[in-house]
């Protein structure tokens, strides 16, 4: 009897197995599907200089409107890590936003762009060759493209990685740490990074005002990042008075919905129009 259950509740569990299985399958070949058929599009939102309140970036998020049901990047990224698809749609990221971005520049708009990497991506083969190729192709230079990375890519059996980087970097590509305080990249192993700009992680910003430690720890990272020479960005800036105590605190840049919220390449077009014009 006992035995009997036991073998019931393996079947469940296989039927729940199979049913996931069978899930990522069709996650897959869609999106394999979806990058043939063109189904992806690149966001930007603004990151602004906080003293000045100037745009001097945008960070391209990719989206998928799987038909007309929108798949957040988290729940596909995985999936397209796993199946190596990453590497591809990533080149087309890559390329599209470069290209946009360039077209930006030649308006006479003083922005850079900010690009998130998958560890796939980096350790795929050609890839300082396609970054290369992506700047020549859009003419935009080096030093207005930040590659995004989290510390997770750059600690552990990283060699690969942060050789690859550092070679993007003698180049005049800037290197970011994405979603910084969240890992476990200490700070002696900081100093050694070929990094540029440090991003913030939002669960600090979030609780900026509110919550004494998580004030305390922004604070000391602001400070941190600044002694280290670094570019300090804020992301995930929701509520005013996040923006003042960051401001107060002398971070150098903001990113975040009460700032601006990603937006689709025209959205772009026109805050550039409505910012030329301001400053004319
Ligand atoms: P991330 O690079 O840390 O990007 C910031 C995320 O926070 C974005 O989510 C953005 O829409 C969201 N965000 C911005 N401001 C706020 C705010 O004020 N409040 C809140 N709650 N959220 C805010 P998104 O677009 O869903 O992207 C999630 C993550 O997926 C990114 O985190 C990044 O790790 C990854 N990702 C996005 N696009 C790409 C891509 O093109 N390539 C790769 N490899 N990863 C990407
Ligand atoms: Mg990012
Ligand atoms: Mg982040
Ligand atoms: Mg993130």
């Amino acid at each position: 009897r006992a035995k009997e259950m036991g073998g019931r509740r393996v079947e469940v569990f296989a039927a729940h197995m199979h049913a996931d299985v069978v899930r990522r399958l069709e996650l897959a070949a869609d999106l394999r599907r979806a990058l043939q058929e063109k189904q992806f599009a690149v966001e930007y939102q603004p990151v602004v200089d906080l003293a000045t309140s100037r745009v001097t970036a945008v960070e391209a998020l990719v989206r998928w409107w799987r038909g007309s049901a929108f798949v957040p990047p988290e729940q596909f990224l995985g999936p397209a890590e796993d199946t190596g698809l990453i590497v591809p749609l990533s080149e087309w990221i890559l390329k599209e936003a470069c290209r946009e971005v360039a077209g930006w520049r030649e308006s006479s708009w003083d922005i850079g762009l900010s690009l998130n990497l998958s560890a796939r991506q980096i350790t795929a083969p050609r890839f300082v060759e396609t970054v290369s190729e992506a700047l020549a192709e859009s003419g935009l230079p080096a030093s207005a493209l930040t590659l995004e990375v989290i510390e997770e890519m750059l600690v552990e059996d990283a060699e690969d990685t942060v050789a690859k980087l550092s070679e993007l970097r003698a180049l005049g590509v800037r290197l970011a740490i994405d979603d910084f305080g969240t890992g476990y990249a200490s700070l002696a192993f900081l100093r050694q990074l070929p990094v540029d700009m440090i991003k913030i992680d939002p669960s600090f910003v979030s609780g900026l005002g509110g919550d004494e430690t998580l004030t305390l720890l922004t604070r000391t990272i602001v400070r941190l990042g600044h002694d280290l020479g670094l570019i300090v960005v804020a992301e995930g800036i929701e509520r005013p008075e996040q923006l003042e105590l960051l401001r107060e605190m002398g971070c150098t840049r903001g990113q975040g919905y009460l700032v601006a919220r990603p937006m689709p390449a025209r959205g772009v077009d026109h805050l550039m129009h409505t910012t030329l014009q301001n400053t004319a």
